[in-house]
């Protein structure tokens, strides 16, 4: 147990050059970045007057988030949904019409800006919250950060077009991250637009839509011309009682941050999105490693707003710096404790940095996996032909017991891609290459985000390891 000067200046919330003062006065001879052993601290901050409280590090973090009171209330919350799809399907044209039906009254006219998320009243009353940054990276990006606030996938699929390899990116996205899906349609006022063709094609990626007699909910819409998109709403509305969401709103509030940026006149400019609790102004928040007082809340209308609740997506100003999208943003007490806990997040996150062997190893999975209630074994698989990628996953699935299993998150034909890495990040999975190669892009992002990528041309090999992975993540005691 120790701590460095510096840090235990900043946990007293005193000046670094007072207490070393002050530790010097006791014939410690110290600098900001010396460490003092338990002991020394605790008698130290007796002396200074406070009382000791010796918390690990841990505790720091997971006494942020109070749970809920026992009397709480859960109420019904909207759903968050994020579109994917293959480029060009439509996913903006979507996102930009469902947003110009549902503009609340009052506002239409109004000035709409982006700011990553948006929250509309459909038809039937229900509301939805948008998250309107189309693509994968997105939602990768928060994924791989820990922040799964999407509840419903739309996919989307061009009826003139239908499924290419950003589409089944997009179903192995949303299959990693366990969400449901919704199949959207799109573009059936092509001439020579073929519906079916979509549908019949999903089924290769075991997706059956309900009118091919599954329990996958597809909808046929135009975002052009604005056909059908209120059927698109009911099928989300529809997916969401079925999920039951609820949050209890009466509570200091928490959530994701979607996206900031840093703006000239107004400081740091971010949107968060509230997952539980009620965020107001002048709430003291914590947003990854920066910290600050709300002093606006306002909607993407840029109207101001007194409150937020939970789904509801919010502009907020005063933070003292731009968090990072997917970084959580926390409401707590007092200054006090949110410099405490930014700081310490910041020092996390430098160690995370520093460290050698960041990232993703069979090994490191191991360990993590070792107390993990379920264990399965996330992998991507890429192969050179259809045929041996087949055999592989067949062979993985037959490693399977009771105990561990191998998840299989996307497989293909072809070079290891950046996308594949950026997917294999998110749920923290090695990417598995048989008889083919990474590109340089997928390499590089591999050892920016720490993932392991395997290769392979012995399908045995392959079996082996997997097979020597998952029986190391067997409860020892069994
Ligand atoms: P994204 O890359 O998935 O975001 O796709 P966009 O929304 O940018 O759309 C790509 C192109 O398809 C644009 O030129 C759109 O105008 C067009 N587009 C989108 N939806 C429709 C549609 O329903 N019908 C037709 N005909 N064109 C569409």
């Amino acid at each position: 147990d120790i701590i460095t000067v510096a840090d235990l200046a900043s946990r007293m919330a005193m000046r670094q050059t007072d207490l070393i003062k002050e530790l010097m006065k006791q014939g410690h001879m110290v600098t900001a970045n010396n460490t003092l052993d338990a002991d020394t601290a605790q008698l130290i901050v007796e002396d200074m007057g406070h009382s000791v409280k010796r918390v690990s590090e841990a505790d720091v973090e997971e006494g942020l988030i109070a749970p809920d009171r026992a009397d709480a209330a859960l109420k019904p919350r909207p759903p968050v949904v994020t579109i994917m799809g293959h480029v060009d399907h439509g996913k903006t044209s979507l996102l930009d019409a469902i947003r110009k039906a549902n503009v609340v009254s009052g506002e239409a006219g109004g000035i709409t800006q982006h700011i990553g998320a948006y929250q509309i009243e459909a038809p039937s009353g229900d509301k939805i919250t948008f998250l309107d940054t189309p693509g994968h990276a997105a939602f990768t990006a928060m994924r791989a950060r820990g922040a799964n606030v999407t509840d419903i996938v739309v996919v989307v699929v061009a009826a003139d077009d239908s499924v290419m390899p950003q589409t089944e990116e997009a179903i192995s996205h949303a299959r990693a991250a366990g969400v449901p899906m919704i199949v959207a349609v799109n573009k059936i006022d092509v001439p020579g637009a073929d519906p079916n063709k979509v549908k019949t094609d999903l089924l290769r990626y075991e997706v059956q839509v309900e009118s091919m007699g599954g329990d996958i909910q597809d909808v046929e819409v135009s975002a052009l011309k604005k056909t059908n998109l209120d059927g698109l709403l009911d099928a989300i509305a529809l997916q969401a009682e079925f999920l039951e969401l609820t949050a209890n709103a009466d509570r200091e509030a928490y959530g994701s941050v979607v996206e900031a940026k840093l703006d000239k006149g107004r400081g740091t400019v971010a949107t968060f999105l509230v997952q539980a609790g009620t965020l107001k102004r002048g709430d003291i928040v914590v947003a990854g490693s920066e910290w600050g007082k709300v002093r606006a809340l306002s909607d993407e209308n840029g109207k101001p707003m007194k409150e937020a609740l939970p789904s509801q997506p919010v502009e907020i100003l005063g933070l003292g710096g731009v968090p990072e999208p997917g970084d959580q943003f926390v409401v707590v007490e007092s200054e006090a404790r949110a410099r405490e806990v930014a700081e310490y997040r910041a020092r996390v996150k430098r160690e995370k940095q520093n460290a050698q062997s960041a990232g993703t190893s069979l090994e490191q999975m191991m360990a993590q996996l070792a107390d993990a209630e379920i264990k399965d074994l996330p992998v991507v698989i890429k192969g050179d032909v259809q045929g041996s990628v087949e055999a592989i996953v067949g062979s993985l699935q037959k490693l399977s017991t009771d105990e561990v299993r191998v998840r299989v998150l996307h497989t293909g034909v072809g070079a290891i891609s950046e996308s594949d890495v950026v997917l294999a990040h998110a749920s923290g999975a090695p990417v598995i290459g048989f008889n083919v190669r990474a590109n340089a892009q997928a390499r590089q992002e591999g050892e920016r985000s720490g993932t392991e990528i395997r290769y392979y041309s012995v399908i045995y090999d392959l079996i082996d390891d997997i097979k020597g992975t998952l029986s190391g993540m067997l409860d020892p005691e069994l």
